[in-house]
C-alpha cells in the first residue's frame, strides 16, 4: 500500500470518527434537553429519536468501513504520537463494541429496561422480592458479558475495565482492604467521641436564586467555570455533560432548607466540567476527547467539592460573601462554624448523603457484594441480609427496610455492575493529586489563600489535557510519581477529622 493511499485511510478514518463523535454530541444534547427543558409529554417520541441516533452512531462506528479504514491506517503506522494514541484507543473501542452479538445487546437493553421499571416499583413498595428475578437476569447477562468481552483473572475485571481502563479487581481489593483497615477505627472513634455540634444552621432558609448566584460566583471565580463556555440548569438528578470542550452543561437542584445540596453539588459538577474543558483541542471530535475514566473524573469533582469547597481556608476566604448571599444562615455564625457544620460526620444509611469519612464504606460494601454475586458465593435471595449485615459492620446501622437498604441505588437495575468502585478510587486520587500539586510551594501558598488558579493550571497540564491518550494508571503515575494508593486519603482524613473532633 502506498503512503498516499494510507494517509488517505487515516484522514478518512478521522472523518468517520468525527461523524460518530458529532452524532454522540447530538444525542447528548437531546438527553440534556430531556433532563432540563423538555415538556413532559415529549418523552415518548424523544425516546425513539434518541434510540435512532444511538443506533446510527453504533452502526457507523462498528461498520465494515470503519474496520477497513482502521486496518489500513494501522498498517501504515502513525505519523505522530497523537495519531498513534488515536489508533490504539479506537482499536480498543472497536474491538469491544464488535465483540457483542447484536441479539445479546438487544437482550441486555431490554432486560435493563425491565429491571429499571421493576426497581422503581420495588423501591416504592420496599419490596425486594419484586426486583429479585430482574436483578438475577441482569446478573446472568453481566456474567455472559464478561465472558464475551474476555478477561485474564477475574470476570469482574471485564466490568471494571469499562469504567476504569486497566484497573484490576485484585488491585481494588488490596487498596480497599488497606483503606478499610486504616479508616474504620477513625470512624468508630468519631462516633464514640459524640458530636455536640449544632447543625440547625444547615437547614436555615437560603432562597434558591441566592444559592444559585453564590454557587455560580464561586464556580466562576474560584474554579474557573466561565459563562462563555458553560450553563447551569436544574434537573432531578444532577449531572455534567458536554458537547465539546467549550460547551459545558452542569445541573443542580435546590433545597431552600438545605443549602449544601446545591452548593457542593454545583461545585462537584464544576470539577467534572473543568476536566472536559481542559482536554486538548487537538483531540476534538475524536474518541480521545474526553476524560480518561470515571475514577479520574471523580477525582476532579471531589477535589472541588470536598478538598477545596469544604476546606477551612475556603470558608475563611468566602464567608463574607456567603453571609451577604445568605444572611439568615450566617446570622451569629462565623467561617469556622460553617466549616464545621458542612463537615459533620454522621453515619447514615444512604450513600449519596454520606460524609467524607463514611462514604467509602458504602462503596466497599457494594464492591464486596458485587464480587460475591459474580463469584456465585452469594445468591440474589440472600442479598438483602448480606447488605444489612455489612451495613451494621461498617456503618453501625441496620436499615429498617430494603428501600433504605439494598434498593437505594439505581445502578444494579441499570446493569451497572463494576461501577461503584470508581467513586472511591476518585476520592483517593483527589487527595493524591492535590498532595502532588502542593509539592510546588507556589501552588501550595496560593491554594492556602483559596486562589486555585495555579492548581487548576497544574491539573490541566498533568491530567486534563491528555483526554483518553493516557490510561488512568499512566495519568496517576505521571502526575504523582506513584501508583494509586489509600495513603494520601488516609492521612487527609486523620488530619482533618482528628482536628475537627479533637481526637488523639
Ligand atoms: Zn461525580
Amino acid at each position: 500500500m502506498t503512503t498516499t493511499a494510507s494517509s488517505t485511510a487515516l484522514a478518512d478514518l478521522k472523518r468517520r470518527l468525527n461523524l460518530v463523535s458529532d452524532l454522540s454530541a447530538a444525542g447528548g444534547l437531546m438527553n440534556w434537553d430531556q433532563e432540563t427543558q423538555m415538556p413532559k409529554d415529549a418523552a415518548r417520541v424523544r425516546g425513539l429519536q434518541m434510540a435512532s441516533l444511538a443506533g446510527l452512531q453504533h452502526e457507523l462506528f462498528t461498520g465494515d468501513e470503519t474496520k477497513n479504514l482502521l486496518e489500513a491506517a494501522e498498517q501504515q503506522g502513525a505519523q505522530s504520537e497523537i495519531d498513534a494514541d488515536l489508533l490504539r484507543v479506537t482499536r480498543r473501542d472497536f474491538d469491544k463494541a464488535t465483540k457483542l452479538p447484536t441479539a445479546f445487546v438487544e437482550e441486555l437493553v431490554q432486560a435493563q429496561n425491565e429491571a429499571h421499571h421493576a426497581w422503581i416499583k420495588a423501591r416504592a413498595d420496599s419490596d425486594f422480592a419484586h426486583f429479585a428475578p430482574f436483578l438475577q437476569h441482569n446478573l446472568d447477562l453481566t456474567r455472559r458479558y464478561a465472558e464475551l468481552i474476555g478477561y485474564d483473572e477475574h470476570p469482574y475485571d471485564a466490568l471494571l475495565d469499562d469504567y476504569e481502563p486497566g484497573m484490576k479487581t485484585a488491585q481494588v481489593r488490596e487498596i480497599f482492604a488497606d483503606l478499610r483497615e486504616r479508616t474504620l477505627p477513625l470512624l468508630k472513634k468519631i462516633v464514640a467521641a459524640g458530636d455536640a455540634g449544632d447543625y440547625g444552621v444547615l437547614s436555615r432558609p437560603f432562597p434558591a436564586a441566592a444559592q444559585r448566584e453564590f454557587s455560580l460566583k464561586v464556580a466562576e471565580e474560584a474554579f474557573g467555570l466561565l459563562p462563555s463556555f458553560s450553563r447551569l440548569d436544574i434537573s432531578a438528578h444532577p449531572f455534567q455533560t458536554n458537547f465539546s470542550a467549550d460547551d459545558l452543561r452542569i445541573t443542580t437542584r435546590f433545597d431552600e432548607q438545605y443549602f449544601p445540596m446545591s452548593l457542593f453539588g454545583t461545585w462537584h459538577e464544576t470539577g467534572h466540567a473543568m476536566y472536559e474543558h481542559g482536554v486538548s483541542r487537538e483531540l476534538e471530535r475524536t474518541p480521545l476527547s474526553r476524560g480518561a475514566s470515571l475514577g479520574v473524573h471523580e477525582s476532579q469533582s471531589r477535589m472541588f467539592e470536598n478538598l477545596l469547597g469544604r476546606s477551612r481556608t475556603f470558608w475563611r476566604r468566602y464567608f463574607d460573601e456567603f453571609a451577604e448571599a445568605a444572611p439568615d444562615v450566617a446570622a451569629g455564625q462565623d467561617a469556622e462554624a460553617i466549616y464545621r457544620a458542612v463537615n459533620r460526620v454522621e453515619p447514615s444509611l444512604i450513600r449519596v448523603e454520606a460524609d467524607e469519612v463514611t462514604y467509602n464504606f458504602h462503596i466497599m460494601l457494594r464492591f464486596e457484594l458485587e464480587l460475591s454475586l459474580m463469584e456465585g458465593q452469594l445468591t440474589v435471595a440472600d442479598l438483602p441480609a448480606a447488605w444489612n449485615a455489612k451495613m451494621q459492620e461498617y456503618i453501625g446501622l441496620t436499615p429498617p427496610n430494603d428501600a433504605e437498604g439494598v434498593l437505594q441505588d439505581v445502578h444494579w437495575s441499570a446493569g451497572l455492575i463494576g461501577y461503584f468502585p470508581t467513586y472511591t478510587l476518585g476520592n483517593l486520587l483527589s487527595v493524591q493529586l492535590l498532595d502532588a500539586a502542593r509539592q510546588d510551594s507556589q501552588i501550595a501558598a496560593a491554594t492556602d489563600r483559596a486562589d486555585y488558579a495555579p492548581l487548576r493550571e497544574w491539573l490541566r497540564v498533568n491530567v486534563h489535557q491528555y483526554g483518553r491518550r493516557r490510561t488512568p494508571g499512566q495519568i496517576v503515575e505521571g502526575a504523582t510519581g506513584q501508583a494509586l494508593s489509600a495513603d494520601a486519603y488516609v492521612k487527609y482524613l486523620h488530619e482533618k477529622y482528628g482536628d475537627i473532633y479533637g481526637l488523639e
